[in-house]
């Protein structure tokens, strides 16, 4: 990445190459607290989001799934636990766990080892925007509240492509914006007013959660995300709003 360019740490800009470093102190800082603040900021809902994107992802016996800022695990335990439930041990799915946090992945590999997933997932220290992972190797990527970290989202959005088997599946379900105008004044007060306040409260680190809001807000909409999900080459692009809009799956294929 050339270093003269700039990009938005929330609503600071920043020179690209420090982006990086300045995303992996904020998870270093939460990951141990993680869990939980998702739970108190969404009221639980959070849970319902990434279920739904798990329906959407409709997991198979023998698929190798991809999941990207994995981070503590979420997606990949809903993915696998959908598959325990529904069909026999012997035909689980793989996971493969990327994120460029080690403190986030070890806190998942504790969970993954209390949930008894040793096996079935592998866990990558990687960038989403330079994946170590072969070409055309996997049968879905998904990225949950993840991309609108990356230093370059559509860098991103063209290593899933590189990766994704043609067929493959490519989820994303991320913080979105609102379209119904009052709904969003109110939802803006709250992100800026009261999560800040709970991330002092509950992981003694303000600044992190202020970060986490600013990010919300920078993140481009549901129709410009879309155009560069076709730009970069998928097909059957579409979303779904969930919650009105506080987040969104975006969804695509690669033919
Ligand atoms: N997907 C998990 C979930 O939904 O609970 C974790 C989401 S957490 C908000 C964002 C994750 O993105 C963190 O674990 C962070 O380390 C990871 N991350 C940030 N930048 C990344 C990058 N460039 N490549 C891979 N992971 C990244």
């Amino acid at each position: 990445m050339n270093s003269g360019q700039e990009t938005h740490f929330g609503f600071q800009t920043v020179k690209s190459d420090q982006k990086e470093g300045l995303v992996r102190g904020v998870f270093d800082s939460v990951a141990q607290r993680y869990d939980i603040m998702n739970d108190v900021m969404s009221v639980g809902i959070h849970r319902v989001w990434k279920n739904s994107l798990i329906d959407q992802l409709n997991p198979r016996p023998g698929m190798k799934l991809l999941d990207v800022a994995g981070g503590t695990g979420d997606i990949a335990f809903r993915f696998l636990n959908k598959l325990r439930s529904e069909n026999d041990p012997i035909n689980q799915g793989q996971v493969k766990i990327c994120d460029i946090n080690p403190s986030m992945l070890q806190v998942g590999k504790d969970r993954a080892l209390d949930q008894g997933y040793l096996k079935e997932i592998s866990w990558i220290c990687g960038d989403a925007e330079k994946l170590p992972i072969e070409d055309q190797s996997v049968d879905a990527y998904t990225i949950a509240f993840g991309i609108r970290n990356v230093t370059n989202i559509y860098n991103a959005i063209k290593e899933a492509y590189r990766v994704l088997r043609p067929g493959g599946h490519f989820l994303c379900l991320e913080f979105s914006h609102i379209p119904q105008k009052d709904i969003a004044k109110f939802y803006d007060w709250y992100l800026f007013n009261i999560i800040p306040h709970m991330g002092e409260i509950i992981t003694n680190d303000r600044e992190s959660y202020k970060y986490l809001v600013e990010s919300i807000r920078n993140f481009p909409t549901q129709e410009k995300f879309k155009g560069m999900i076709k730009d970069a080459g998928f097909k059957r692009v579409t979303y779904r709003n969930l919650s009105g809009g506080i987040v969104a799956t975006h969804s695509g294929r690669r033919i």
